[in-house]
Protein backbone atom coordinates (compact mmCIF):
# COMPACT_ATOMS: atom_id res chain seq x y z
CA UNK A 1 0.00 0.00 0.00
CA UNK A 2 1.78 3.26 -0.82
CA UNK A 3 0.57 6.85 0.54
CA UNK A 4 1.56 10.31 -0.86
CA UNK A 5 2.17 13.34 1.57
CA UNK A 6 2.41 16.48 0.12
CA UNK A 7 3.50 19.81 2.37
CA UNK A 8 1.12 22.57 1.18
CA UNK A 9 2.39 25.87 1.42
CA UNK A 10 4.91 26.46 -1.96
CA UNK A 11 3.69 23.02 -3.10
CA UNK A 12 0.18 23.86 -3.67
CA UNK A 13 -0.74 26.61 -2.57
CA UNK A 14 1.27 29.95 -1.99
CA UNK A 15 2.86 30.92 1.61
CA UNK A 16 0.01 32.01 3.51
CA UNK A 17 1.47 34.36 5.62
CA UNK A 18 3.23 35.98 2.20
CA UNK A 19 0.24 36.37 0.68
CA UNK A 20 -1.48 37.42 3.60
CA UNK A 21 0.76 40.13 3.84
CA UNK A 22 0.76 41.19 0.36
CA UNK A 23 -2.89 41.62 -0.24
CA UNK A 24 -3.18 43.74 3.01
CA UNK A 25 -0.28 45.95 2.74
CA UNK A 26 0.54 44.89 6.52
CA UNK A 27 4.76 43.97 5.59
CA UNK A 28 5.55 43.34 9.01
CA UNK A 29 3.64 39.92 8.37
CA UNK A 30 6.27 39.26 5.94
CA UNK A 31 8.49 37.72 8.47
CA UNK A 32 9.08 33.86 8.23
CA UNK A 33 11.34 31.53 10.70
CA UNK A 34 14.58 32.98 8.53
CA UNK A 35 13.95 35.88 9.87
CA UNK A 36 12.71 34.86 13.51
CA UNK A 37 13.95 31.75 14.00
CA UNK A 38 11.77 30.76 17.62
CA UNK A 39 8.88 29.75 15.98
CA UNK A 40 6.81 30.65 19.18
CA UNK A 41 8.05 34.01 18.96
CA UNK A 42 7.25 34.42 15.50
CA UNK A 43 3.52 33.13 16.08
CA UNK A 44 2.90 35.25 19.15
CA UNK A 45 4.43 38.51 16.83
CA UNK A 46 1.64 37.17 13.92
CA UNK A 47 -1.08 36.79 15.74
CA UNK A 48 -0.69 40.74 17.97
CA UNK A 49 0.22 42.47 14.44
CA UNK A 50 -3.21 41.17 13.29
CA UNK A 51 -4.84 42.04 16.15
CA UNK A 52 -3.41 45.59 16.49
CA UNK A 53 -4.78 46.08 12.52
CA UNK A 54 -8.00 44.73 13.76
CA UNK A 55 -8.13 41.54 11.67
CA UNK A 56 -9.98 38.80 13.18
CA UNK A 57 -10.46 35.17 11.63
CA UNK A 58 -13.31 36.20 9.68
CA UNK A 59 -11.64 39.10 8.38
CA UNK A 60 -8.50 36.94 7.59
CA UNK A 61 -10.54 34.38 5.57
CA UNK A 62 -12.08 36.51 3.40
CA UNK A 63 -8.62 37.54 2.31
CA UNK A 64 -7.64 34.14 1.82
CA UNK A 65 -10.60 33.09 0.38
CA UNK A 66 -9.49 35.40 -2.94
CA UNK A 67 -5.88 33.68 -3.01
CA UNK A 68 -5.99 30.60 -5.36
CA UNK A 69 -3.30 27.64 -5.47
CA UNK A 70 -0.11 27.63 -7.62
CA UNK A 71 -1.52 27.10 -10.96
CA UNK A 72 -1.63 23.57 -12.51
CA UNK A 73 -1.78 22.43 -8.45
CA UNK A 74 -5.35 21.25 -8.48
CA UNK A 75 -5.17 19.35 -11.79
CA UNK A 76 -1.90 17.89 -9.89
CA UNK A 77 -3.32 16.73 -7.03
CA UNK A 78 -6.01 15.13 -8.68
CA UNK A 79 -3.93 13.40 -10.64
CA UNK A 80 -1.85 12.00 -7.97
CA UNK A 81 -5.36 10.94 -6.33
CA UNK A 82 -5.90 8.54 -8.74
CA UNK A 83 -2.41 6.69 -8.42
CA UNK A 84 -2.48 7.30 -4.48
CA UNK A 85 -3.91 7.58 -1.50
CA UNK A 86 -3.30 11.80 -0.76
CA UNK A 87 -2.63 13.24 2.64
CA UNK A 88 -1.36 16.77 2.85
CA UNK A 89 0.62 17.57 5.84
CA UNK A 90 1.17 21.29 6.73
CA UNK A 91 2.55 23.98 9.61
CA UNK A 92 -0.31 26.02 8.80
CA UNK A 93 -3.62 26.48 10.86
CA UNK A 94 -7.09 24.63 9.74
CA UNK A 95 -8.57 27.87 9.92
CA UNK A 96 -6.59 29.35 7.30
CA UNK A 97 -5.87 27.02 5.05
CA UNK A 98 -9.58 25.92 4.65
CA UNK A 99 -11.07 28.74 1.86
CA UNK A 100 -7.86 27.40 0.08
CA UNK A 101 -8.73 23.41 0.37
CA UNK A 102 -11.79 24.03 -0.69
CA UNK A 103 -10.74 25.05 -3.97
CA UNK A 104 -8.41 21.96 -4.15
CA UNK A 105 -11.55 19.65 -3.88
CA UNK A 106 -10.78 18.86 0.12
CA UNK A 107 -8.08 16.43 0.25
CA UNK A 108 -7.45 15.05 3.58
CA UNK A 109 -5.36 17.48 5.83
CA UNK A 110 -3.27 16.96 9.14
CA UNK A 111 -2.09 20.93 10.39
CA UNK A 112 -2.66 22.64 13.46
CA UNK A 113 -5.14 24.74 15.13
CA UNK A 114 -6.18 28.32 16.24
CA UNK A 115 -8.01 29.47 19.44
CA UNK A 116 -10.18 31.97 18.70
CA UNK A 117 -12.71 34.05 21.03
CA UNK A 118 -16.52 34.90 20.55
CA UNK A 119 -15.76 37.67 18.49
CA UNK A 120 -13.61 35.86 15.60
CA UNK A 121 -9.90 37.01 17.68
CA UNK A 122 -7.50 34.88 17.47
CA UNK A 123 -6.36 34.14 20.88
CA UNK A 124 -3.69 31.33 20.71
CA UNK A 125 -2.48 28.71 18.67
CA UNK A 126 -2.11 25.09 18.89
CA UNK A 127 0.55 22.63 17.47
CA UNK A 128 -0.69 19.35 16.72
CA UNK A 129 2.52 17.89 18.33
CA UNK A 130 6.51 18.18 17.81
CA UNK A 131 7.88 17.17 14.65
CA UNK A 132 4.25 16.85 13.16
CA UNK A 133 5.23 15.45 9.47
CA UNK A 134 8.01 13.09 10.47
CA UNK A 135 5.14 11.53 13.32
CA UNK A 136 2.54 11.21 10.38
CA UNK A 137 4.76 9.23 7.95
CA UNK A 138 6.23 6.99 10.99
CA UNK A 139 2.62 6.38 11.74
CA UNK A 140 1.51 5.61 8.26
CA UNK A 141 4.16 3.58 7.84
CA UNK A 142 3.08 1.67 11.33
CA UNK A 143 0.06 0.43 9.55
CA UNK A 144 1.64 -0.75 6.70
CA UNK A 145 2.24 1.96 4.05
CA UNK A 146 5.00 2.85 1.77
CA UNK A 147 5.38 6.93 1.72
CA UNK A 148 6.62 8.72 -0.37
CA UNK A 149 6.41 12.46 0.55
CA UNK A 150 7.37 15.54 -1.12
CA UNK A 151 7.50 19.23 0.06
CA UNK A 152 9.67 22.48 -0.46
CA UNK A 153 11.53 23.57 2.85
CA UNK A 154 13.27 23.06 5.42
CA UNK A 155 9.83 21.92 7.54
CA UNK A 156 9.70 19.15 5.01
CA UNK A 157 13.32 17.34 5.26
CA UNK A 158 12.41 15.10 8.26
CA UNK A 159 9.39 13.96 6.36
CA UNK A 160 11.45 13.46 3.31
CA UNK A 161 13.83 11.15 5.18
CA UNK A 162 11.17 9.17 7.03
CA UNK A 163 9.46 8.50 4.06
CA UNK A 164 10.45 5.61 1.82
CA UNK A 165 11.29 8.44 -0.76
CA UNK A 166 11.37 11.68 -0.48
CA UNK A 167 11.36 14.60 -3.49
CA UNK A 168 12.03 18.38 -2.86
CA UNK A 169 9.66 20.28 -5.08
CA UNK A 170 9.93 24.41 -5.91
CA UNK A 171 13.10 24.46 -3.13
CA UNK A 172 15.39 27.14 -3.03
CA UNK A 173 18.58 26.24 -3.96
CA UNK A 174 19.82 26.30 -0.84
CA UNK A 175 17.41 23.58 0.77
CA UNK A 176 18.55 21.56 -2.64
CA UNK A 177 22.47 21.77 -1.75
CA UNK A 178 22.03 21.15 1.45
CA UNK A 179 19.84 17.87 0.48
CA UNK A 180 21.37 16.62 -2.28
CA UNK A 181 20.29 13.12 -1.68
CA UNK A 182 16.15 14.22 -2.83
CA UNK A 183 15.60 14.51 -6.20
CA UNK A 184 14.62 18.13 -6.83
CA UNK A 185 11.85 19.29 -9.45
CA UNK A 186 10.31 22.67 -10.25
CA UNK A 187 7.60 21.62 -12.63
CA UNK A 188 4.11 19.79 -11.67
CA UNK A 189 4.63 17.29 -14.87
CA UNK A 190 8.42 16.66 -13.42
CA UNK A 191 6.45 16.04 -9.62
CA UNK A 192 4.25 13.29 -11.25
CA UNK A 193 7.31 11.40 -13.26
CA UNK A 194 9.27 11.34 -9.92
CA UNK A 195 5.63 9.98 -7.96
CA UNK A 196 5.61 7.68 -10.68
CA UNK A 197 9.51 6.45 -10.22
CA UNK A 198 9.20 6.34 -6.47
CA UNK A 199 6.25 4.20 -6.75
CA UNK A 200 6.69 0.24 -6.32
CA UNK A 201 3.17 -0.21 -7.94
CA UNK A 202 2.90 2.62 -10.96
CA UNK A 203 5.13 2.69 -13.89
MG1 LIG B 1 6.16 24.54 2.22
Amino acid sequence: MELACLDLEGVLIPEIWIAFAEKTGIEELKATTRDIPDYDVLMKQRLRILDEHGYGLPAIQEVIGELDPIPGAKEFLDWLRTKYQVVILSDTFYEFAMPLMAKLGFPALLCHKLEVNEEGRITNYLLRQRDPKRQSVRAFQLLNYRVVAAGDSYNDTTMLKQAEAGILFKSPQNVIDEFPQFPAVHEYEELKEEFIKASTVHS
